[in-house]
């Protein structure tokens, strides 16, 4: 029987042998800022279905990793459904159409995979009669096995208007035991009994924005194919959790939590859930997504946090999923080696998450503990939907562990009210997040492309280039935007700042202050310093050449840092955003703790020993493929584009890089560690400088270490001795102070004691101070206790607010109490108090009812003694 991944393999091959180039699966991050994740095979080559670039190569094939969350709810229902799953894909960028795309796709199920020809059955969109033409007549499909299908269902759209066409899937009749029974149950019903497992896509129309279908010149095709549905079809298993890519991992987490699968209904669906959520959770974490509160992160927590509640609905209060990631290797990790190098930072992360969900639902159960019986105490009989949503959504506590603490203390909840509040949510969040226009539109940057092509640009060779003005917008009186036919001034991207410089004519002379990138056209920010310029003329542009240098050292020290780290640190250690610029390295990567400090000198040195053996870099174009042979780092999931520029420091580094470089890594000069720093969960930050910053960096910790000197009296040579026996002698300056005092409170204590009187021969002692604290008036009254042997010591202080403590020697607390005595003082200064019959301290808001207190008290215990 094929294994999963033998139908994967086989799928590549076959479209390989049918002239299509076969790609690696994309990162699940698109290369797309419109997108949040990658959900289908189509996805990565996006530009070419639009026109946007040119494909190098017109029929293309691949096995891609997709996220879907529109499915959540019913992943672990269905048979079919998955947070992960694979798409097997072939495309056709404006070569082969409807006619092969079905051939190949009949061919390949039929022929490769042996499905039986008379189990199949195929949709079409109702009025694409060419379609039915082609699995009738072609293929032989008889007509009661082509189902006609409306819009909702097979028609493929991209947005409102542009590209969009007609689809056509195939199904498989997987019996009547997988249907639902329905009279009308049949090909689109949503039951599992016809399996659709590939969709075609015929992308052969432009809608315009009067709703009319205008055909494409260039036709493109775009399939999928559900990897692990065909997998259960060919393993022939009830569902895609019961094939050789799902199944061990239910048997593992059947193992951990001590279940069995297929005894009941609800465990099983716990254990499909896990499964699933562990595969999503690996894959995204791998692609270098991380917890958090929006975006991709928070589909990552959602997702993971699932699978630990269903983990807790199985009766397994421990951690437990980052234990299943090593199942999912085990079964991926072929066809996804990045998941093998990535395994121990995936599992600390999980287990990071699992603890602080931990966390999340303990302090949860107590706050919804507490509101419960606030509730009940004003002697109602619901929580109220304010605080069902911020349990939730401040404290992340989920809803249906709400309600099931309330059911438990016979409290009701009102689910509606809280879906009413999660909408409001919803709208604010979506208010939030307008999208920031930037000052030219994406209609102009389009419109401008097509007419001028991209922006030659001159940097890598040349710091000076005559270039002629096709675009030039005045923003304000000083302030212009210019774009040229050709620029030498690097645009602000792949972490690397932009160029600044001059630009020059006859009758003008400007400074460039910013240069940014649309779709390789190169937009710069002028300042006028003098003159005025004209569309179409041509100027002189001049970078500012020390500046260049100054971030070319940074960047190639970037790289080498990056290396180092990755030595030093472990291969776990993945970019996760860089700045360069003039005066520093910003680094950010993924690590789960602070870099030790000792690692952090090993990774400077490393750099500044690569940087003294003058290196020389390397740079050039290759195709991919010789760039992943060379070690090229970044290269899963990277854009697609065939040609790449490799930046290449022989033996360290390997890079995909658009940045400029130093031809020398010597020219870097010193490179020194300024800090290093958390910055997210799972992500640090290094910041370092290179060449002359790093000179005056130094410098001014030696002048730092000097004035340190001059202020302790002593020269840097002698400083830290210095330092060490000043800490030492003020330690014992504390000390000695300490004594000091108590002596001093001795001495105090010996001149309260004049003041102690008797009543009827008990020895009482009252007296108010300023400023005591309890623990001091608490010391005191230990100590005269002691002297005075028998006797009542009353004190108070006025502090602003009010403290008093009264102690009683044992044998007389059957006549006077110091908890009563305290309690009475406590009321006249607004407050209260009380304690042991020997002992008692005691507050109120009023320090100038001290004194009358004080006085109070005297009164008072004349009538007690
Ligand atoms: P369905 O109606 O079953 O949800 P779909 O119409 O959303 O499928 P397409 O968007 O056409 O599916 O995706 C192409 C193929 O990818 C499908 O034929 C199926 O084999 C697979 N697929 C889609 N969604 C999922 C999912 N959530 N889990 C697993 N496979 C999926
Ligand atoms: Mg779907």
């Amino acid at each position: 029987m094929l294994s999963g991944n033998d139908i994967r393999k086989k799928y590549l091959e076959f479209f390989e042998k049918k002239q299509h180039k076969v790609y690696e699966s994309a990162s699940l991050i698109p290369d797309d800022p419109t997108m949040l994740l990658t959900i289908a095979g189509m996805v990565p080559f996006k530009p070419f279905f639009m026109g946007k670039a040119e494909p190098p190569y017109k029929r293309v094939a691949s096995s891609q990793k997709c996220i879907r969350t529109n499915d959540l709810e019913n992943v672990g229902k269905t048979a079919r459904h998955h947070t992960l799953f694979e798409m097997l894909g072939n495309f056709s960028f404006g070569d082969y159409f409807k006619e092969e795309a079905i051939e190949f796709a009949w061919e390949f199920v039929t022929t490769e995979l042996n499905l039986e020809k008379d189990k199949l059955w195929v949709s079409v969109f109702e009025n694409d009669d060419e379609s039915v033409k082609i699995w009738n007549e072609k293929i032989g499909i008889p007509l009661e096995r082509i189902v006609k299908l409306g819009e909702k269902d097979n028609f493929w759209k991209a947005g409102p208007t542009g590209s969009c066409g007609p689809c056509s899937e195939i199904y498989v009749d997987r019996g009547e035991k997988y249907g639902c029974g329905s009279s009308t149950c049949g090909v689109g019903c949503d039951c599992d009994r016809y399996l659709e497992i590939w969709n075609l896509v015929f992308t052969e129309f432009n809608r315009l924005e009067d709703g009319s279908l205008e055909p494409l010149p260039k036709k493109n095709i775009d399939t999928g194919m559900g990897l692990e549905r065909i997998t259960s079809v060919i393993q022939n298993v009830s569902s895609n959790f019961e094939t050789d890519l799902l199944f061990p991992i239910i048997e593992e987490a059947a193992k951990i939590t001590g279940k069995k699968y297929a005894n009941d209904e609800k465990t099983d669906f716990s254990l499909r859930v896990i499964t699933d959520h562990i595969r999503a959770v690996t894959f995204l974490i791998c692609d270098g997504v991380l917890p958090s509160n929006d975006g991709r992160g928070y589909v990552l927590r959602r997702i993971l946090r699932r699978a630990i509640r269903h983990g807790r609905l199985l009766g397994y209060n421990q951690t437990f999923l980052h234990n299943l990631c090593s199942k999912v290797v085990e079964i991926m990790g072929e066809a996804y080696p990045e998941l093998v190098v990535k395994q121990d930072h995936i599992k600390k992360v999980i287990l990071r998450e699992e603890e602080k969900f931990q966390h999340t639902l303990d302090q949860g159960i107590i706050i919804a503990n507490e509101a419960i019986t606030t509730v009940k105490s004003e002697g109602k009989d619901k929580l109220d939907a304010e605080m069902v949503f911020k349990l939730y959504d401040t404290y992340g506590f989920p809803y249906e562990l709400t309600e099931e603490i309330c059911l438990e203390n016979s409290v009701k909840v009102d689910f509606e009210e809280f879906k009413q509040k999660m909408e409001e949510q919803k709208v604010r969040a979506r208010d939030a997040r307008e999208v920031v226009k930037e000052k030219i539109e994406e209609s102009f940057i389009d419109e401008f492309y097509s007419k001028y092509g991209k922006t030659n640009f001159t940097g890598y060779e040349t710091l000076n280039t005559k270039g002629k003005v096709l675009y030039l917008k005045e923003i304000d009186s000083t302030n212009l935007e210019i774009i040229f036919d050709k620029t030498p001034f690097y645009a602000e991207s792949g972490g690397q700042a932009a160029d600044f410089g001059d630009i020059v004519t006859e009758g003008f002379k400007g400074k460039v202050y910013g240069v940014s990138k649309r779709r390789d056209i190169f937009i710069h920010r002028v300042e006028v310093v003098e003159g005025s310029l004209e569309i179409e003329e041509e100027c002189t542009l001049i970078v500012d050449v020390k500046r260049r240098e100054a971030i070319k050292r940074n960047h190639t020290a970037t790289h080498l840092l990056q290396a180092a780290l990755r030595e030093v640190v472990g291969d776990h250690v993945q970019q996760a955003g860089s700045m360069v610029d003039d005066e520093r390295v910003r680094f950010d990567f993924s690590h789960y703790e602070a870099v030790k400090t000792e690692e952090i000198a090993k990774i400077e040195q490393l750099v500044n020993k690569k940087i003294m053996e003058n290196i020389k870099v390397d740079i050039s174009l290759m195709k991919q493929d010789e760039a992943k042979a060379k070690g090229a780092m970044a290269l899963f999931g990277d854009k697609y584009g065939d040609v790449v520029r490799v930046v290449d420091v022989p033996e360290f580094s390997v890079e995909l890089c658009g940045g400029t470089h130093v031809a020398f890594t010597g020219e870097i000069g010193l490179f020194k560690i300024v800090s290093e720093a958390g910055i997210a969960a799972g992500t640090r930050r290094i910041e370092a400088v290179t060449g002359m910053n790093s000179y005056l960096y130094m410098n001014s910790l030696i002048e730092k270490i000097e004035k340190t000197a001059q202020v302790l009296k002593t020269d840097s040579e002698h400083l830290v001795e210095r330092a060490v026996k000043l800490a030492e002698e003020s330690k014992e300056d504390k000390k000695e102070i300490e004594n000091l005092k108590s002596k001093l409170a001795a001495n105090e204590s010996a001149e309260i004691l004049k003041e102690i009187k008797e009543i009827n021969g008990v020895k009482i002692l009252v007296k108010s101070f300023k400023n005591r604290t309890a623990e001091e008036l608490r010391e005191m009254i230990d100590k005269i206790k002691d002297k005075m042997q028998s006797g009542v010591v009353v004190f108070g202080s006025d502090n602003g607010n009010a403290v008093f403590a009264v102690g009683v020697t044992k044998d007389i607390t059957s006549k006077v109490k110091a908890g009563e005595i305290v309690k009475e003082m406590a009321k006249i200064a607004d407050g209260n108090g009380g304690g042991r019959p020997d002992f008692a301290q005691a507050g109120g808001k009023d320090g100038t009812k001290v004194a009358e207190a004080v006085r109070f008290v005297e009164e008072l215990l004349k009538g007690k003694i």
